[in-house]
C-alpha cells in the first residue's frame, strides 16, 4: 500500500489503495510504519507523501464509522508528523478530501497539481472534520474562509487553494520532483513550518466577520447538530491552545458519529452507492452503444429530457405531432439555456453548443436513427400504444425504446411491439433537466443488456438511476399516492391544509403536500384520478370549481397577485367541513406528530409491500428514490430508514389502529412489516429480506 523510493536523501512514500486511496486501517498502518521508518533512517533528510492513481486521498474509509476505531487512527499519524524533526511535504496529485486533506494540512508544505481538488466534505455526512481539520485550516487561511469551506463541504480547485493559502504552490511541471526539491530546501534551511504553530491572534474585525457568518449558518439550519459543532470547533481554534482544541474537535466528531442525523446521512450515502448494483445484473453484462437519441413530445418532460441528452453531449431529435407544439417546446428549452448562460452557470459557447445538439422534427419517422427513444407524450395508454406500434415500425433494430410514463403498465406498452426485449421505462422527475432521480423500470421481458445500458446512460446524463419493477406508479408515485390519500382523509377528520403542511415542513420537507399540489396544479391529480379511478373529495371539488392552484390564483390556498406563498381561505375550510359532514366523519384536532404518523406510516407500509413484491430490490433503493425524487429530508435517511428509527413495532401497532378507525383495510400492516415488528427487526437488517 506504500511504496518508498529514495532520491538523494529524500524518501518519497507513495500511497496506493485503489480505487480512491481511502485512508482505511490498512493504508493507515502502512503509512504510519513507512513514516516511522523514514524518520528514523539516518540517510533520510526529508519525506514526500505522494499518491498513485487519479486521487491523492479520497477520504476516510467511511465504512469504518461507527465501528471501534482501529489503531493507528489518523490523529495518531498526524501526531507523528507533528513530532517529526524532518520536513514532510505533501505532493497532491489529485483530490485531497476529508482525512486526505487533513493529512496534507499536517505536513510542513503542500504542493498541488493544477487539477487537484481540496475539500473537507464531512459536513455532508452530518459530521465535521475529526483529525485536526477544523484547527489547522483556520490557522492557515483564517477562520472565515476555513469555516466557509467546511460549511459547504465543496472542494476548491488547486488555483483557489493556492490563493487562499491552503497549498503553498501549484506545480505545473513534475509534481514529485518539485516536492522533493521543496522538501530538500526546507531541510537545508532547517525549517519545519507547521500549521499548528501559527497562532495569529484575530483582529476584532476578523472575529466579528466569522461570528456573523456563523450566526447566519446556525439560523439557516438550526437543527443541524454538526453546524453548531463546527462553529464551536472553529472558535476553539482561536480560543484554545492547539492540543486542547484538537481534543475538543475529536470529542465533537465522536459525538456526531453517533448522532441520528449523521447516521441517516451516512445511510443515504451508502444506499445511493448500493443502488448502482442491481441484483441479478452481472457487472459484465454487454452494453449497447448510445450515440443519438430521440425524445417523443416537447412538453414539460420532453423538453427537459432532451436537455439532459444535450447537456451530456448526445445529439437528440425532439419529435412532436405538429409544428406549433414543437416550436413552443423548443422555445422553452432555448429560454432555459439562455437563463443558465445569463446566470453564468454555463458559457455562451456552451449554451449554443447544447442548443445545437437539439433538433426538432414532426413525425415519428424521425426516430429512425436514434439508438434510444424516450417517449414523453400524454399519459394515456391509447397514445402510448399508438406511439410504440409506430416506433416498432420505424426505429432501427437494437434501438432502446423507453417510456417516461408515471403510472402506466410498461409490460402492456412493450406488448404492442415485436421487440419487448428492447422496451423499458425511464421515469424522469420534473423538472427533468434538474432532478437527479430516474426510476429505470424493468419490464418482464426487458433484456439485461437493455437495462444495463439504460442505467449507464442515466449516469452519463448525470442522473441517479435506480432500477425498479413494473407496478402502478412504480416505487415513488405508488408510495406518494398513499400519502395523498392519507392527507385527504386527515382533512376530513379535522386537520386543516396549513396544519398538515406545517407538520410536513417541520418534519423536514421543503413543502407540504397541499402547497405542493397548488404549485404542480390540482388539475393534474384530478385528471389522473378520473383516468385511473380513485377520489379525493376535497381536491376534486376544488378542481371542479376551477381552483387549480397557483396558476389560477386559488387552490387549497389563495395567492394574491401572483404571490408564490398562499394564505388560508375560509371558503376552502368551509368546503372541507361540509364534505366531512356529508361523509359522516366527526372532526377533531391533530398534533403535528399525529399528522406525521398518519401521512408517513401508510407510505412505509406500501414500501414494505414494494419490497415483498420485489418492485424495489432493497429498502435503501426506496430511500434513495424518496430523497432524490421527492425531497425527503436526507438527514432522516429516507422513509424506510426513518421507520427503523421510529420502531417498526410502533408503526405496525399504529397502522392497525388507523385501519380500525378509518375502516381502510389497505392500512393493515403488510406481512413483512408485521413479521419484522414481531421479531423486533428493522428494514435495515440483512434478515429483513422480503
Ligand atoms: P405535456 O402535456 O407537457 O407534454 C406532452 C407532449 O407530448 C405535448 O407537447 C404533446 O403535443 C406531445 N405529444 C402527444 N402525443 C404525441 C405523439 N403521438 N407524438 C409526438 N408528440 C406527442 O406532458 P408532460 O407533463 O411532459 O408528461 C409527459 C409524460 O411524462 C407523461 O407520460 C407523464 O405522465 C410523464 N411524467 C410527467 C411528469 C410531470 O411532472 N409532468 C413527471 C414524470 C413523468
Amino acid at each position: 500500500m506504500i511504496q518508498r523510493d529514495d532520491h538523494g536523501g529524500i524518501a518519497v512514500l507513495t500511497l496506493s489503495n485503489p480505487p480512491v486511496n481511502a485512508l482505511g486501517a490498512g493504508l493507515r498502518a502502512a503509512l504510519d510504519a513507512g513514516l516511522a521508518e523514514a524518520l528514523a533512517d539516518a540517510t533520510v533528510r526529508a519525506v514526500v507523501i505522494a499518491a498513485e492513481g487519479k486521487l491523492f486521498v479520497g477520504g476516510a474509509d467511511i465504512s469504518e464509522f461507527g465501528k471501534p476505531p482501529q489503531s493507528p487512527i489518523l490523529p495518531e499519524i498526524l501526531a507523528r508528523i507533528d513530532g517529526a524533526s524532518k520536513p514532510i511535504v505533501a505532493a497532491i496529485n489529485g483530490a485531497a478530501l476529508g482525512g486526505g486533506l487533513e493529512l496534507a494540512l499536517a505536513c510542513h508544505a503542500r504542493l498541488a497539481a493544477p487539477g487537484a481538488k481540496l475539500g473537507l466534505p464531512e459536513i455532508n455526512l452530518g459530521l465535521i472534520p475529526g483529525a485536526g481539520g477544523t484547527q489547522r485550516l483556520p490557522r492557515l487561511i483564517g477562520p472565515t474562509a476555513a469555516f466557509a469551506m467546511m460549511l459547504t463541504g465543496e472542494p476548491v480547485g488547486a488555483g483557489k487553494a493556492a490563493e487562499l493559502g491552503v497549498v503553498d504552490e501549484v506545480e505545473l511541471g513534475d509534481l514529485r520532483e518539485a516536492a522533493r526539491t521543496h522538501a530538500r530546501e526546507l531541510a537545508d534551511a532547517g525549517r519545519l513550518p507547521r500549521a499548528r504553530d501559527r497562532d495569529e491572534r484575530l483582529t476584532p474585525e476578523e472575529r466579528e466577520t466569522f461570528e456573523a457568518k456563523a450566526a447566519e449558518a446556525l439560523k439557516r439550519d438550526p437543527q443541524a447538530t454538526n453546524v453548531a459543532a463546527l462553529v464551536r470547533a472553529v472558535r476553539g481554534a482561536f480560543d484554545k491552545p492547539f492540543d486542547e482544541a484538537v481534543a475538543a474537535e475529536r470529542d465533537e466528531f465522536r459525538a456526531l458519529v453517533d448522532d441520528p442525523r449523521s447516521r441517516a446521512l451516512r445511510h443515504a450515502f451508502f444506499a445511493e452507492r448500493e443502488a448502482a448494483k442491481v441484483p441479478g445484473l452481472p457487472k459484465d453484462t454487454p452494453r449497447r452503444e448510445i450515440a443519438r437519441a430521440a425524445v417523443i413530445g416537447a412538453g414539460t418532460m420532453g423538453g427537459g429530457i432532451a436537455m439532459c441528452f444535450a447537456n451530456a453531449g448526445i445529439p437528440v431529435t425532439v419529435i412532436e405531432t405538429e409544428q406549433g407544439a414543437l416550436g413552443q417546446g423548443l422555445d422553452r428549452v432555448r429560454g432555459l439555456y439562455a437563463g443558465s448562460a445569463k446566470r453564468g452557470s454555463i458559457t455562451e459557447e456552451e449554451r449554443d453548443a447544447r442548443i445545437n445538439r437539439i433538433t426538432g422534427a414532426v413525425g415519428l419517422a424521425h426516430a429512425a436513427e436514434a439508438d434510444i427513444v424516450v417517449e414523453a407524450a400524454f399519459e394515456e395508454m391509447g397514445v402510448k400504444r399508438a406511439i410504440f406500434s409506430e416506433l416498432d415500425r420505424v426505429a432501427k433494430p437494437g434501438a432502446i425504446l423507453a417510456t417516461n410514463t408515471s403510472y402506466l403498465d410498461v409490460n402492456a406498452i412493450a406488448a404492442v411491439t415485436s421487440r419487448p426485449q428492447d422496451v423499458l421505462g425511464m421515469h424522469f422527475f420534473s423538472p427533468a433537466n434538474v432532478m437527479r432521480l430516474v426510476e429505470v423500470v424493468r419490464a418482464d421481458r426487458t433484456a439485461p443488456e437493455v437495462l444495463a445500458t439504460a442505467l449507464d446512460l442515466g449516469r452519463r446524463l448525470n442522473k441517479l438511476p435506480v432500477a425498479v419493477g413494473v407496478c402502478f406508479g412504480f416505487v415513488g408515485n405508488r408510495m406518494l399516492e398513499k400519502r395523498s390519500k392519507a392527507g385527504e382523509r386527515l382533512l376530513l377528520e379535522g386537520a386543516l391544509p396549513h396544519e398538515i403542511d406545517a407538520a410536513v415542513t417541520e418534519f423536514g420537507f421543503r413543502m407540504g403536500p397541499f402547497a405542493m399540489g397548488d404549485l404542480a396544479g390540482l388539475d393534474i391529480g384530478w385528471r389522473s384520478r378520473k383516468d385511473f379511478g380513485g377520489r379525493a373529495p376535497v381536491a376534486d371539488a376544488l378542481a371542479e370549481m376551477g381552483r387549480y392552484g397557483q396558476k389560477t390564483g386559488r387552490g387549497f390556498y389563495v395567492y394574491a397577485d401572483g404571490a408564490r406563498t398562499g394564505t388560508r381561505d375560509p371558503e376552502v375550510e368551509a368546503l372541507i367541513a361540509r364534505t366531512a359532514e356529508a361523509h359522516g366523519i366527526a372532526r377533531r384536532s391533530f398534533t403535528a406528530d399525529e399528522i406525521v404518523a398518519r401521512l408517513m406510516y401508510p407510505m412505509v407500509n406500501e414500501g414494505a409491500r414494494i419490497l415483498e413484491e420485489g418492485i424495489a430490490a432493497r429498502p435503501g433503493d426506496i430511500d434513495t428514490i424518496w430523497i432524490n425524487g421527492y425531497n425527503w429530508p436526507a438527514w432522516r435517511g429516507g422513509p424506510m430508514h426513518w421507520a427503523d428509527t421510529v420502531g417498526l413495532d410502533r408503526i405496525a401497532a399504529d397502522l392497525t389502529r388507523f385501519a380500525a378507525e378509518t375502516g381502510d383495510e389497505s392500512l393493515t400492516p403488510a406481512p413483512l412489516l408485521q413479521r419484522l415488528a414481531a421479531e423486533g427487526g428493522r428494514f435495515g437488517d440483512p434478515r429483513a429480506k422480503a
